[in-house]
């Protein structure tokens, strides 16, 4: 087997599965992540389509289920408090076992993890500039001085810095929605057990959750704003959702306090990525780095986990021959992300639209829960059809 040392940037859902099937292929896969140690922050995600059966080859489906999400109802409330409408668990999620896993993304990173504890794991460093030469790719760490490699794969994220030092500037491929998102842990003073709570105000998203796995509760934030803001220091993000979120009622007031102390918060825009070629040379994406498809998708960790298989596939199908293989990665992944990144343009519709919070509490009080379910699951018929939709080769897995 050629270029059989692998260097992953990011130790994410995408990077760790690639870990894991290059592994598996006979690959010796190193990872680097720039957090001192595995980043498991973040809210709900939502696993499906053909994320499950790779789920399922990497023989952690049963521990994901044991541990997914366990809502049995969610409640929608006004700016006085009220409940202005009720939900089963049928109807304020899609958590269907065989179609939809719901799991905390800190608790899969976790699952992860442990199935690849003997890859070795840099944390706490980050690449700072790629040669390639005949040989490699020449790798100069941060911290850690140089190596080389026969291939680096970028895995580190939305902001990914393989995508910078090798394709160019983010904003050469980022589209921007305008949306905003972020995530944080609080003390679960509003006492949640198996309830969610949502609270819509024009623009504005809230969701407050507990897992049951964790004695605090997680704060979900999505706004809009007219003007793009870009900053990527906490500070000024938990301002700008403290001017945003000001006046707003309920329970914000406390919920913003428990912000500013929270040792987990997690900001980012809603961007996607588009870029005419995912590989140079001996680098390639994976993820979100390459086909960012934004929360409003739902289907972010599915398509990296998706890629990161396929890419593996590919490299153990081409013997290593890294053209041919991130050819046909390409090829075979592109329609898939594609189709995936689409189901976003719609919640940003609506997201934006002045109207959002009037829309959300008018059908959640005024139509018959029956109606409701029908919506529901078209736009999960949408979703599940964009999450199969592209057809998973077997690379002859011993
Ligand atoms: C802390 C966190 C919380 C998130 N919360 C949510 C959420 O609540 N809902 C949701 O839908 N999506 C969330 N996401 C995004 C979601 O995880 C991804 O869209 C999806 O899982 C695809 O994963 P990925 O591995 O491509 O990217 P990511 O999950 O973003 O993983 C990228 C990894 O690369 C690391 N990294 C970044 N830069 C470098 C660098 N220069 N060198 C080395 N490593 C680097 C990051 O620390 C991270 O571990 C979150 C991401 C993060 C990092």
């Amino acid at each position: 087997m050629k270029n059989r040392h692998v260097l992953i940037s990011g130790a994410g859902v995408a990077g760790l599965t690639l870990a894991y099937w290059l592994k598996k292929q006979g690959f010796t896969p190193t990872l680097i992540e720039k957090h001192p140690s595995l980043r498991t922050g973040g809210y709900k995600i939502d696993l499906r389509g053909v994320a499950l059966d790779i789920l399922k080859r990497m023989g952690i489906y049963s521990a994901i289920v044991d541990q997914r999400t366990a809502i049995d109802h969610a409640i929608c409330v006004d700016k006085q408090g009220n409940q202005v409408t009720e939900m089963s668990a049928d109807l304020c999620g899609t958590r269907l076992e065989g179609v939809d896993l719901e799991i905390m993304r800190g608790n899969l990173c976790v699952i992860m993890k442990e199935a690849i504890e003997d890859v070795e794991c840099l944390y706490g460093d980050s690449i700072v500039r790629l040669t390639e030469n005949l040989d490699g790719v020449h790798v100069e760490f941060e911290k850690s001085g140089s190596r080389t490699f026969d291939l680096v794969i970028g895995a580190d994220g939305l902001h990914s810095a393989v995508r910078r030092l090798v394709f160019g500037d983010e904003s050469n491929f980022s589209k921007e929605f305008g949306v905003y998102v972020s995530v944080f842990s609080i003390p679960n003073f509003l006492d949640l057990t198996a309830c969610e709570i949502e609270y819509h105000s024009p623009q504005r998203f809230v969701n407050v959750y507990r897992d049951r796995n964790d004695t605090n509760a997680k704060v979900a934030i999505a706004f809009s704003l007219e003007e793009p803001f870009r900053s990527r220091d906490p500070l000024e993000q938990k301002r700008v959702i403290e001017k945003v979120f000001a006046d707003s009622g309920w329970e914000m007031t406390s919920i913003l306090s428990a912000m500013k102390e929270s040792p987990d918060f997690y900001f980012d825009s809603m961007v996607q990525i588009h870029m005419p070629s995912w590989s140079k040379g001996r680098v390639a994406l994976v993820g979100d780095a390459a086909y960012s498809a934004t929360p409003m998708s739902g289907q972010g960790t599915s398509i990296a986990i998706a890629g990161a298989y396929v890419l593996a596939g590919e490299l153990a199908e081409a013997q290593g021959d890294y053209k041919n293989a991130f050819s046909s990665y390409e090829q075979l992944m592109r329609p898939f992300a594609a189709k995936n990144q689409a189901l976003a343009k719609m919640s940003a519709r609506i997201m934006k639209s002045s109207s959002y919070s009037n829309w959300v509490n008018r059908i959640g009080s005024l139509l018959p829960a029956k109606v409701i379910l029908y919506f529901k699951k078209l736009g999960l018929k949408r979703t599940t059809k964009a999450a199969n939709a592209i057809t998973l080769k077997d690379y002859n897995l011993k």
